[in-house]
């Protein structure tokens, strides 16, 4: 017999060990399931890392979403491998956060992002607590020069803010989001238009004073040797900050497409040179495939808004990831909506993603 209940009501059962198996999974829920209304059960969580289960950066996310959703929680504590999650209503409100480690914010608010954008009747403003630069996450330049510009063109704006910078194992970062009400349009993009220029920040917190020179001096070396006629501006910072870190971000800027933001991270013992070396490297990789018009980050961090939008979009990627297969699966679990990667023919070439 078939199930009696609505699909609004179903409980949707993912498994956390999934294809790229990490946070990601959790956090695409928790946005779909106060978006759609229905509860999902989550096993395996992040079962495969070093630290498995929910760690208290995801556990944030959860009891924010939480908040904001009215929603029961089962599981929901630190090293918590089954979590489940039934929404209420969605109530829109300004939210502050301290994730109290140097867990990523910049992941927190893209969870909660979207459901206060598409169920706020005014401006919400979200203010968070803890990393604003993490390995593997999206950093505050990153969300700052590409996910807000993605935002803007998808007719979701936001406004940011980092009045100080959070660093592994201080933290302590705050990042500031002032989110309009807005629902997101559909989008196709599938060239990358002309290299205008390259844009970036070389910053330190609390460090000796050479070290935003030679990331700076390193990254403009390795990419004047490329010979690109383009302008190359690479500003200098020094950011407030309760613990100490050194970062630097390039941006390629080409018409007619959001740019693209690619970060080095400085750790204790890695020499400035190694960390420039990171983001240009990264940069480099995205300029080697000329047609693909979204960097691989952002192919699955758009995704979503997309998968809510009515209508077709399509875009091509410089490179399809494992997390962005991962993300098409979690949200194929939620709605009804065909979500196609084509896989690129030749490392020069992009992938496609089509939502239809
Ligand atoms: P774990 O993998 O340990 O569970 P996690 O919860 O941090 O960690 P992931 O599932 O790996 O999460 O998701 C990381 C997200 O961060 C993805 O959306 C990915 O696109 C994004 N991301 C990773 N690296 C970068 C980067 N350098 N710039 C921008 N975004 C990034």
């Amino acid at each position: 017999m078939s199930s009696s209940k609505p699909e609004s009501e179903r409980l949707v059962t993912l498994d956390g060990s999934h294809g790229e198996g990490g946070g990601q999974i959790l956090r695409t829920a928790l946005t779909l399931s106060l978006l759609t209304g229905r509860p999902f059960r989550i096993v395996k969580l992040r079962a495969n890392r070093d630290k498995p289960g929910l760690r208290p950066q995801h556990l944030k996310a959860v009891e924010a979403a939480a908040l904001l959703g009215g929603a029961d929680l089962l599981g929901a504590e630190v090293g918590s491998r089954d979590l489940v999650f039934r929404p209420g209503a969605v109530a829109p409100r300004d939210l502050t956060i301290d994730i109290g480690t140097a867990g990523s914010t910049g992941l927190v608010l893209q969870t909660l992002h979207l459901p206060l954008a598409m169920r706020a009747e005014t401006a919400a403003r979200v203010v968070l607590t803890g990393g604003t630069f993490n390995p593997k996450a999206p950093a505050f330049p990153f969300l700052d020069q590409t996910w807000r510009e993605h935002l803007a063109n998808l007719g979701t704006p936001i406004a940011l803010a980092m009045p100080s910078a959070g660093f592994y194992p201080r933290g302590g970062g705050r990042l500031e989001a002032w989110i309009e009400p807005a629902k997101p349009s559909p989008w196709v993009r599938t060239t990358r238009g002309d290299l205008l220029r390259i844009r970036g920040v070389a910053g330190a917190a609390n460090l000796r004073e050479d070290v935003v020179r030679r990331l700076r001096d390193r990254a403009l070396s390795r990419i004047a040797d490329e010979g690109w006629n383009v302008d190359v501006e690479i500003e200098a910072a020094s950011w407030p900050s309760p613990g100490q870190g050194a970062a630097i971000s390039l941006t390629a800027v080409h018409a007619g497409s959001a740019p693209a933001t690619f970060v080095g991270l400085g750790e204790r013992g890695k020499p400035a040179e190694l960390v420039a070396d990171e983001a240009v490297d990264e940069l480099l990789d995205f300029l080697g495939v000329p047609d693909g018009a979204v960097d691989p980050h952002s192919a699955d961090q758009i995704l979503l808004p997309l998968a809510l939008a009515e209508g077709r979009s399509v875009y091509t990627v410089s490179r399809v990831t494992e997390h962005l297969r991962t993300n098409a699966d979690t949200i194929r679990a939620f709605l009804p909506r065909e979500i196609e990667i084509e896989e690129a023919v030749s490392p020069d070439q992009p992938g496609r993603v089509i939502v239809a």
